[in-house]
């Protein structure tokens, strides 16, 4: 830390979490573009806020309108984009709030990166479905702007996608229904003893 920054205290975190009935924690969904995070992120927000807990997502798309806004795909970039969501998450993660963050995040570099950062708050979700699936789906119509070469540093046809080796939860949404993969999130959830 810079010596000439002097951080202020904060009420603790477990008063927060009293509070809200609920363990800070950030559940961070990686896979392609069209894989399902958002999908199912909103799902799981959705019960969450049913039962009265308290979630904030952070979804990549959404964060480069605004804090992320100046940044592009390079890996550089992504890099950046990685270390303020993860920055962001980890002041709301200590005041209690469960974070639902949903970034491509295509390199395990990238995800260190975030667990670095977050530490033990961190679960990594692995939101899984090929890119022929993700072409087909093309909720964006991100992937026929590719193959038209209209978007640059596009992940899994210009630059890879290395899949997640140890994550905390895979969701292969090829096979389960979002409310299937929302299902195994509050699960997760409720094994960690993160919300009920
Ligand atoms: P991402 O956030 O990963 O870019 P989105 O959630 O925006 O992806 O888009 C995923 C698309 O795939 C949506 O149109 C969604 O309706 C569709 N879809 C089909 N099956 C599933 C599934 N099992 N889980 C999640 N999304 C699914």
């Amino acid at each position: 830390m810079r010596i000439d920054i002097h951080p202020h205290e904060t009420l603790p975190r477990h008063a927060k979490e009293v509070l809200l009935g609920q363990k800070g924690s950030v559940l961070w969904f990686c896979g392609l573009s069209g894989s399902g995070k958002s999908t199912i992120a909103a799902a799981v927000e959705q019960v969450l806020h049913d039962k009265g807990r308290f979630c904030v997502r952070l979804d990549g798309d959404n964060l480069r309108t605004g804090l992320n806004g100046n940044l592009g795909f390079s890996d550089d970039d992504r890099l950046e984009n990685i270390r303020r969501t993860a920055e962001l998450a980890k002041i709301l993660a200590s005041n209690g709030v469960i974070v639902l963050c949903s970034l491509i995040t295509p390199r395990g570099a990238f995800r260190d990166l975030a667990r670095g950062i977050l530490e033990n708050d961190f679960a990594e979700i692995y939101v899984k479905a090929d890119y022929a699936t993700c072409e087909a789906r093309d909720p964006k119509g991100l992937y026929a702007k590719a193959n038209e070469g209209n978007v640059k540093n596009f992940t899994g046809r210009d630059s890879a996608f290395e899949e997640p080796q140890d994550p905390e939860l895979v969701l292969d949404t090829e096979a389960l229904s979002v409310d299937d993969a929302a299902f195994e999130v509050l699960e997760y959830l409720r094994s960690e003893g993160i919300a009920l």
